[in-house]
């Protein structure tokens, strides 16, 4: 077969057809809005997703296998999910379809009725993880690592970790969860929930760890509060050096101002800097 490379003047298309041609691909949230072609259901605790094979199985090795098996699944074109929540699932099959879930803002739920949206994530990691949908797994762990960037509490971390260790076999998400802990280790110790999380002997460890974190991070600061004093010191003695030609001291017979500097140290602190005049001694 030959190609030939038409250059882009001589391809240029009559107006009257170019409004015929689509700006944009193929749209799949109208695919899965009309449920136009749809050859498989899925069915969660009574509500009904219209789904496409060729969509779902791509992205799902688990729907696939279920689609091609000889069991009620594979002859039927209906899988029933009965473990997860039908916000759950709508979240799947949204994901499944566009890429990402929640983009809009959700309508607002009876107080009852309204979890955290990490928990939400959760969720979502956890059915990602069943059906095998890698991608949704990951996005789901991302927002919850966002969520708690954005908003930090230990009673909700303490929630949606319980979640996590619970509904979901992701060792991703499960890895995300220790790492939040970690640094917020200080945080998470003051939880009565701890225990109930990790157990007492884990606690008892994190509490230990709580606590030395908790004095580095004091003697990080007295010790960054000492360097800062120092050193605003200094500035103030080399300023004085700069725009000093006599001594202070008018008895002093030194013609020019010439100095030291005297180190006092301390057993507590940091030391002290004193500028001497090298001939009289007195201070500036
Ligand atoms: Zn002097």
């Amino acid at each position: 077969m030959v190609l030939y490379l038409v250059p882009l003047a001589l391809t240029r298309v009559p107006s009257a057809m170019m409004a015929t041609v689509p700006t944009a691909g193929v749209d799949f949230r109208d695919l899965l809005r009309s449920g136009q072609f749809s050859d498989l259901t899925v069915v969660c605790r009574g509500t009904e997703f219209k789904l496409h094979k060729v969509i779902a199985c791509l992205q799902s090795p688990v729907f696939l296998a279920a689609v091609n098996s000889d069991f009620q699944e594979g002859r039927t074109g209906v899988i029933k999910i009965d473990q997860f929540d039908p916000e759950t699932v709508r979240r799947l099959v949204e994901f499944l379809y566009t890429g990402d879930y929640d983009r809009q803002p959700q309508e607002p739920q009876p107080a009852q009725e309204q979890t955290q949206g990490t928990v939400l994530h959760v969720r979502v990691n956890a059915i990602a993880d069943y059906y095998g949908v890698k991608a949704l797994g990951h996005l789901a762990t991302q927002k919850v690592k966002q969520a708690f960037q954005d908003n930090w509490d230990p009673k909700t971390f303490m929630i949606t970790a319980k979640e996590a260790l619970g509904a979901s076999g992701d060792k991703t998400l499960h890895d995300s969860m220790a790492r939040i802990a970690a640094q917020n280790m200080t945080d998470l110790v003051g939880c009565p929930e701890l225990t109930d999380l990790v157990g007492d002997f884990a606690a008892e460890i994190m509490r230990h760890q709580g606590q030395k974190q908790a004095e580095l991070v004091a003697m990080r600061q007295h010790a960054e509060t000492g360097t800062a004093r120092v050193t605003a010191r200094f500035a103030k003695i080399i300023e004085e050096i700069n725009q000093r030609e006599y001594c202070r001291n008018t008895s002093c017979a030194e013609a020019s101002f010439g100095c030291n500097i005297e180190q006092i140290d301390s057993p507590v602190g940091e030391p002290t800097y004193i500028l001497r005049c090298s001939y009289c001694r007195c201070r500036h």
